[in-house]
C-alpha cells in the first residue's frame, strides 16, 4: 500500500517533470477547488480562471473535489476533465464537507505548490500569480487575508468576533479574516497530510500553526458568482463550537472556575441567612433555595454537556473512520480508478 503510494508519487513527479520540459515551465502549482452543488458557478469559474492560470509562470493542475454534489456538478466536471488534461476530478461517495474536500485535494496534489480555493470565484484567481511570487521568494505557507468582503454581512462580522474570542481562549493564534484560501509548498502540505488527520477538523487553523516560513497576502473577496453559500447559520455554529473544542481546553476547566465562583456565592448566601436569622429572627428560605437549586442545576448540566462534547470528539477520533471516501477519480494520468 505504502509502496504503491510512493510509486504513484514518483510517477506523478516524473510526469510533471516531463510536462515541465515540454511546457518549459519550471514547476507546477496544484489548485484545489472544493465543489458542492456548484453547477451554476463551475463553467464561470473555469472560463474565468483558465486564461489567468495559463499566464502563470508555473504549470498548473486543477484538482476539483466533488464533495457528493447532488446537482450536475459531477457531470460538468467530467466534461471539463475529458476536454482539458490539466483538470483532475475526485468524486466523493457522498458529502463529507469542505474540510474533507480540501484534505483530499492536498492528498492528491502533485505540484511543488498547492493552493486551496472556493469554486464560486470569491477567491480571485489573479491572486495565484502573487502566490507564486511569494513561493519564489522562499515563503512556504501563504495565508490569504480578506480586506473587504463584498458579500460581508452580519455573519462574517460575527465570525471576526469569534476569531478574537478564540485567540483569547486558546494558545494558538489565528489570523482574523483568514479564509479557506491559502497556499502551501509540497513540504508544508506533507505535514498536514501526515500529522493532521484529525476527524473533527479545522484546516485553516492548522495551516496557521505549523510554522514554516509564513507570509500573508491581502485580497479583496468578491461576491459569490452564482448559487448560494453552503454554510447555513446552523453549520457555522456547529463549526464554531467544534473549533473552540479542538483548539482550547478552557471549556473543560469551566467546571473548576464556576465551582469556585458558586462556592463563594454560596458562602455569601450562608452569611446573609445567618444574619437574617440572628438579627430578625426569621429564617427566610424557600425562594432562596429554589433560585439556588435552579442556578446550580443549570450550571451543572452545561458543564456535563461540555464534557459530553469532548467525549463525542474523542469517540469520533477513536472510531477512526475515514475522513472521506473516494468514489472515483478522473483526469489523474497515473492513478485512474
Ligand atoms: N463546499 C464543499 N462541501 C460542503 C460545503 C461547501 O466542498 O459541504 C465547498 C463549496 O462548494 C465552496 C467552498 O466549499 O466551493 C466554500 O463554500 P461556500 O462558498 O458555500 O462558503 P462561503 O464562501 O459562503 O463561506
Ligand atoms: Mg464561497
Amino acid at each position: 500500500m505504502e509502496d504503491k503510494k510512493k510509486n504513484e508519487t514518483r510517477q506523478s513527479t516524473m510526469q510533471n517533470r516531463m510536462e515541465n520540459m515540454n511546457g518549459q515551465k519550471p514547476k507546477t502549482i496544484s489548485i484545489v477547488i472544493s465543489v458542492y452543488n456548484e453547477e451554476k458557478a463551475l463553467h464561470e469559474f473555469y472560463r474565468e480562471a483558465t486564461p489567468v492560470f495559463e499566464a502563470l509562470p508555473w504549470n498548473y493542475e486543477l484538482i476539483f473535489v466533488n464533495d457528493g454534489s447532488a446537482d450536475a456538478s459531477g457531470q460538468i466536471l467530467a466534461e471539463l476533465a475529458a476536454a482539458d488534461p490539466r483538470v483532475r476530478v475526485i468524486n466523493f461517495s457522498r458529502n463529507f464537507g469542505h474540510e474533507a474536500a480540501m484534505l483530499a485535494g492536498l492528498d492528491h496534489s502533485s505540484g511543488e505548490g498547492i493552493v486551496c480555493m472556493d469554486a464560486d470565484l470569491q477567491h480571485p484567481p489573479e491572486c495565484v500569480a502573487q502566490i507564486i511570487e511569494k513561493f519564489e521568494e522562499g515563503y512556504e505557507v501563504i495565508n490569504m487575508v480578506r480586506t473587504k468582503n463584498k458579500s460581508a454581512g452580519f455573519i462574517k462580522n460575527l465570525t471576526s468576533a469569534f476569531y478574537k474570542f478564540l485567540n483569547k481562549i486558546s494558545d494558538v493564534k489565528l489570523e482574523n479574516n483568514a479564509s479557506d484560501f491559502f497556499a502551501l509548498t509540497a513540504n508544508a502540505a506533507q505535514v498536514l497530510k501526515t500529522n493532521y488527520r484529525e476527524k473533527v477538523r479545522f484546516l485553516r487553523g492548522y495551516v496557521q500553526n505549523i510554522g514554516f516560513n509564513r507570509t500573508t497576502i491581502e485580497y479583496e473577496a468578491r461576491a459569490r458568482v452564482a448559487g448560494e453559500s453552503k454554510y447555513s447559520i446552523r453549520k457555522l455554529f456547529k463549526f464554531s463550537i467544534n473549533t473552540i473544542l479542538c483548539f482550547s481546553d478552557l471549556p473543560l476547566k469551566l467546571g473548576i472556575y464556576s465551582g469556585i465562583i458558586v462556592g463563594f456565592l454560596g458562602l455569601l448566601v450562608m452569611l446573609e441567612t445567618i444574619y437574617e436569622w440572628a438579627v430578625k429572627g426569621t429564617p427566610n428560605g424557600y425562594a432562596t433555595i429554589v433560585v439556588l437549586l435552579c442556578f446550580m442545576f443549570a450550571m451543572l448540566f452545561v458543564i456535563v454537556g461540555i464534557i459530553g462534547e469532548y467525549i463525542a470528539i474523542l469517540f469520533t477520533e477513536l472510531k477512526d473512520r475515514p475522513i472521506y471516501i473516494v468514489h472515483d477519480t478522473k483526469g489523474f494520468p497515473e492513478k485512474e480508478s
